[in-house]
């Protein structure tokens, strides 16, 4: 047997050495499901199996190139080469360039991403003439897009009396109008939106049995990872091409299936034993990642949901410290703690940037931690949120390139037709939008063809239209014999883009141009890999497909050293020696919105088991008394989670004799009896005076006897300068040099009143301010 294959546990190499024929592992997290995949088609390629025939789909292309640098470095980097291996809508994009034509749509194809979907649907509620306040452009985004994840052609909705009264009743009648309307424009313009990838993938393997025969017979060996997470459209592309060969492998979890609201089944697992005959059932109990306390304090809190399949999950390893929970009296602080307590075990630990991560439920947490990191210089890097790509003069400058891969491309023309502007006015535009629609051509062979049709658009207006279908030709006549570099920036100069930002002149302009900068930058990176890459050019073409398709996690090369800050959907898979989950409080986590039924809440405690899962040696769970959400500082409730894991592998941080009150939710068995019922339904009482007094003396001796260093607070680096009085001058890190007008409480709760010399008074609370007193 070869070696490799003893880099696994015995219940691991049963999956991987099984013969041909369906295959599941469904097993808790850490435990390997993803090092048997990767081992599996290792050995299936040892075994002589062509790598030709091997399909892997994963959650990232992160996780495939990865997979892949595993595979290279056992059966060795040639044999690799030809694997396809990636994430569902990147795998049948490419599959949708050699044989979408059959259905229509040119090998150039663009793919609209969410942003160019949505203004789309904009454009086309507002030329039916409807009130875009009823009709609200995301939402019905939302909803096509379900649609297509369910394979609800526009025809099929037609036909489906429920959901045209549910729209019916919604006020939303025309829906269906829409639909209909966003289909063929999308068709016209020669584009794809992200589900158009697998729902045409679909159609062309149903209406094309040639094509699915083909497939089947190209990828005998279909592998997916994280299948508790695939969706309707995606397990039927899944069921097709494996039904020939039945040589299927799934590795799941349903304990962190995570994206229901996106369309995510979960009875994709549990029907699995009867969509194929004589299936191996895997499972694997060892987890290899985490500390023993972390692993029995997940175990306790995804045993509170009802819904799952149950297993164990156990481990070797050291028990580890204890999870921290820490309590701060606002966001701010939150984010103060988690950049000194990193800086900390940096320092203390010898750990780099890169071994932390901070996990949020929202992506607008993030703003405060940055904030602090930034004070305390570490390096971080945010994954989701607004990617580089969707900056507006990014996308201005890609706009150009798409237009030279695919003129027809409406959303990319209407976004560039007058910037730099170029007296091509908005009556102009929706002159060309009702012809392009009244002819049924893109409004680029409108534009090609103005001199021809009579829209009433005067001479001088013509010639600038003609002006710009030029200046596109010209860069598609250079595209045919540069680089995607060298068309690039020829395309920034030409159009005036760089030029318009640097006029500009304001910071804002200079941060665009540098962006831009940055863009080119890395598209000569992309060539250059390109180029040493079999049968690849370097061309804009494979550029922009390489965009449309990379997920955040993808952008991460790695190569420096920062702390990585991320929604927990986006860290599912991952793992990090340090992990930091903030916000652990009612409504934000669980969130506010999922909180009505109980699937709803059992997906968010999966959510949490999928977070605390992802540490390795340590995880601190951090709240908040006030934050800020919405504009507003409102009262926050910690999270009913907190409670929910077993208190023995937890421990409180937080100083209970520290400046704020005390809400005796962790400690309850020391405070005494809490009302318990009140934290765990489901919708909690707000406003609720959620505040018992501080402790007494005798609580603190007791507590003190317990965990003696509850005592200390951490992020209290600050020791109060005793000099400290009323008249002092003082010099703080912020706001600079000031006077100490007034003194009032004691201990940690000591505040001074200061007055600084660029005029405003604030009210510090001096264990924490930074005064150095002069
Ligand atoms: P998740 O559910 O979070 O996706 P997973 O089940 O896919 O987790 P892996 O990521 O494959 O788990 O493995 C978790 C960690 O344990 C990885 O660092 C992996 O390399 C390590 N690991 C797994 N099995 C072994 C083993 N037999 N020996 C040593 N390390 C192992
Ligand atoms: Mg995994």
């Amino acid at each position: 047997m070869s070696s490799f294959i003893d880099e696994l546990n015995d219940a691991q190499k049963a999956p991987v050495l099984h013969k041909d024929g369906p295959l599941m592992v469904i097993a808790g997290a850490g435990s390997g499901k993803t090092r048997v995949l990767t081992y599996r088609i290792a050995h299936l390629m040892a075994q002589g199996v062509d790598s030709f025939n091997i399909l892997a789909l994963t959650f990232t292309n992160k996780a495939a190139r990865e997979m892949k640098v595993r595979i290279a470095n056992i059966v060795g980097s040639t044999e690799a080469k030809n694997l396809w291996m990636g994430t569902f809508h990147s795998v049948f994009a490419k599959l949708l360039r050699i044989d979408g034509n059959k259905l229509g749509y040119p090998a150039n194809f663009t793919i609209y991403d969410t942003q160019d979907s949505q203004r789309l649907i904009s454009s086309i509620i507002k030329e039916m003439g409807l009130d875009k306040d009823i009709y609200k452009y995301k939402q019905i985004q939302n909803r096509i897009s379900s649609f297509k994840n369910s394979l609800i052609t526009v025809k099929a909705y037609r036909n489906d009396p429920d959901l045209v009264e549910q729209d019916a009743m919604a006020k939303k009648p025309r829906t269906g109008d829409i639909y209909e309307n966003y289909v063929d424009r999308c068709f016209k313009a020669g584009a794809m939106d992200f589900d158009d990838l697998l729902l045409r993938t679909n159609e062309l393997l149903t209406r094309y049995p040639d094509v699915l025969m083909k497939y089947q017979n190209r990828f005998r060996y279909i592998l997916v990872d994280e299948y508790q997470d695939t969706n309707h459209s995606q397990y039927l592309i899944v069921k097709a091409l494996a039904d020939r060969f039945q040589n299927i492998c799934v590795v799941g979890d349903d304990a962190q299936s995570i994206y229901s609201f996106r369309g995510a089944n979960i009875s994709n697992i549990l029907n699995f034993q009867k969509d194929y005959d004589n299936v191996g059932m895997y499972r694997l109990e060892q987890n290899y990642r985490s500390t023993r306390n972390i692993v029995n304090a997940a175990n306790s809190i995804i045993g509170k949901n009802k819904n799952q399949i149950e297993k164990v999950v156990w481990t070797a390893n050291d028990d580890g410290s204890a999870i921290k929970i820490h309590r701060s009296p606002t966001d701010a602080e939150e984010g103060r703690f988690v950049a000194n307590s990193i800086w900390e075990h940096r320092m203390q630990d010898q750990m780099s940037n890169g071994q932390f991560a901070v996990l949020y439920r929202t992506n607008s947490q993030s703003r405060s931690i940055e904030d602090a990191l930034r004070k305390r210089d570490i390096p971080y890097r945010i994954y989701g949120g607004l990617s580089f790509y969707q900056r507006k003069e990014i996308k201005d400058v890609l706009s150009y390139l798409r237009m030279v891969i695919n003129p027809k491309d409406e959303e990319a023309l209407k976004r560039i037709i007058n910037f730099p502007a170029r007296g091509i006015g908005g009556t102009t535009i929706d002159k060309l939008v009702v012809a392009a629609n009244h002819y049924n051509r893109s409004i680029f062979e409108v534009m090609e063809n103005i001199d021809k049709i009579d829209l009433k658009i005067n001479s001088g207006t013509k010639r600038k239209l003609q002006d710009f279908v030029t200046m596109i030709k010209s860069f598609q006549v250079m595209n045919e014999t540069t680089d995607a570099f060298a068309l690039s920036e020829h395309v920034a100069k030409k159009t005036g883009i760089l030029l318009e930002f640097k006029k500009d002149g304001t910071p804002e302009g200079i941060g665009k141009m540098e962006n831009i900068e940055e863009l080119l930058n890395g598209i000569k990176d992309f060539v250059e890999g390109q180029k040493e890459i079999d049968g690849a050019t370097g061309n804009i073409g494979e550029f922009l497909e390489d965009v449309a398709l990379a997920t955040d996690l993808d952008k991460d090369t790695g190569d420096d050293d920062r702390v990585a800050l991320m929604t927990i959907h986006l860290a599912k898979g991952l793992e990090f020696p340090y992990v930091y989950i903030v916000g652990m409080e009612e409504d934000l986590f669980p969130s506010g919105m999922s909180m009505s039924t109980r699937s709803e809440l059992e997906e968010e405690r999966r959510l949490f088991y999928v977070a605390l899962t992802r540490a390795e040696k340590q995880a601190y769970l951090t709240y908040t008394q006030n934050r800020y959400r919405w504009g507003k500082l409102i009262d926050a409730e910690p999270s009913r989670f907190l409670e929910e894991i077993d208190e023995q592998y937890v421990e409180n941080l937080t100083p209970v004799d520290g400046g704020y009150r005390y809400k005796p939710l962790i400690n309850a068995d020391i405070f005494g009896e809490v009302d318990k019922t009140r934290l765990r339904q489901e919708k909690p009482v707000r406003g609720a005076p959620p505040i018992v007094g501080q402790p007494n003396s005798i609580q603190l001796k007791k507590l003190r006897k317990i965990k003696p260093q509850l005592a200390e607070p951490v992020g209290n680096t600050n020791a109060i300068d005793p000099n400290l009085a009323v008249g002092s001058l003082v010099n703080h890190t912020r706001f600079g040099r000031g006077k100490v007008v007034q003194l009032e409480g004691s201990g940690n709760d000591r505040k001074a009143e200061i007055m600084f010399d660029k005029g405003d008074i604030k009210k510090l609370l001096l264990r924490f301010a930074k005064l150095e007193v002069l």
